[in-house]
């Protein structure tokens, strides 16, 4: 009974076969034509103690005269007051029930009078000039993204791997995972109604700017998110994890039928790596500790020393859990949660 090894071999192998198989791959760094009128939508809900800093970042990141800002809001606090309080020009479009954030996107979107248009979470800050991001904006590529760093450091282990994942599918085509804190897209290529009501609006918008034979970018500017602690992080982790789990199905069979072969291949690796390869971990571990006790142990073993090891611990803490919340999310999906 080696199908429990077999089935952990495979676990580990297949994303590091991956990572290694791309991780060079960078796309060609272009040049900014200048600045350009963009919409920046933000949807609020309740973000009366980050909104100044989210604002004042936006200014810092990118020419006022040439950003129309648009605060899509259903906040019962301060939100807007604070917002005002800055004294410079922003769209509030009021909505009169929380909806979720996808309804508030969505207004945003139909509210924006430029072509360019970026969705920011309130509670990301951009590192980098928003221009690092927007100039690839042109000729076959329709959306781009940022890449993410955390106040924590077993997210930032978990997201330095997918950096550089994301940063490379880009390179070789597309990737079909895109990030709430930058997403930006040309708003001639995709309207507001054909993004479908569910979470993962960023990666939707992402998937369906490649299936329109445009491609949908991560490029290297970077935004920081804060990640909840304790039992938060896991309920936050799992809800990210339904909303991907939902986006990967949902788009599949579209996926499926589309011609583009470089699309089709990276989307089936992340369909894999989110909601097949999780599974092998589990059951490579239950089936070894049944036929093979004491490889078990001693994989026990190799899992402890990793953790103790400062270079392997954090992607440990970061890699392990995170495959239990994906499955997680599963059963909430089949659930219909
Ligand atoms: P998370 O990063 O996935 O945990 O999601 P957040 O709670 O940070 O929400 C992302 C962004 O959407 C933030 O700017 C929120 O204020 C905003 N948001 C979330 N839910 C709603 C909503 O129902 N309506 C509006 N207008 N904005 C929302
Ligand atoms: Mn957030």
């Amino acid at each position: 009974m080696l199908l429990g090894l077999e089935l952990l071999t495979l676990h580990f192998s297949e994303p590091l076969a991956y990572f290694f198989a791309i991780k060079d791959k960078r796309i060609a760094e272009v040049e900014a034509e200048g600045y350009k009128p963009v919409s920046i939508i933000i949807p609020t809900y309740n973000e009366g103690d980050k909104i100044r800093d989210k604002l004042l970042n936006v200014m810092k990141s990118y020419p006022l005269e040439y950003a129309e800002i648009i605060l899509v809001d259903s906040s019962t606090d301060n939100t807007t007051e604070v917002a005002k309080s800055l004294g410079i020009p922003i769209k509030i479009v009021k909505e009169k029930e929380r909806r979720g954030k996808i309804f508030a996107v969505k207004e945003g979107i139909r509210n924006a009078s430029n072509d360019i248009v970026v969705i920011t979470d309130a509670d990301a800050l951009w590192d980098d000039p928003l221009i690092d991001a927007i100039k690839y904006l042109k000729g076959e590529i329709g959306a781009v993204s940022c890449i993410k760093r955390s106040n924590r450091g077993t997210e930032n282990a978990y997201r330095n791997f997918y950096n550089v994942i994301r940063l490379s599918e880009s390179a070789v085509y597309s990737t079909p995972i895109f990030h709430g804190e930058l997403t930006a897209f040309r708003k001639s290529l995709l309207s507001a109604d054909e993004i479908p009501n569910a979470g993962a609006d960023d990666s939707s918008i992402a998937t369906l700017i490649a299936l329109k034979g445009y491609r949908a970018i991560c490029t290297k500017v970077r935004a920081f998110e804060y990640s909840p602690k304790g039992l938060d992080y896991f309920s936050w982790k799992t809800r990210r994890g339904l909303h991907l789990v939902r986006h990967f199905i949902r788009f599949l069979p579209k996926v499926m039928r589309s011609k583009n072969r470089k699309y089709k291949a990276i989307f089936l690796e992340e369909f894999y790596l989110h909601l097949i390869n999780p599974w092998f971990l589990v059951l490579g571990v239950v089936l070894t500790a049944i036929y093979l006790p004491k490889l078990f142990l001693f994989l026990l073993l190799v899992l402890l020393i990793a953790l103790v090891i400062p270079q392997t611990r954090e992607l440990v803490k970061a890699w392990v859990p995170n495959q239990f919340f994906l499955i997680m999310a599963q059963f909430k999906a089949l659930r219909g949660e």
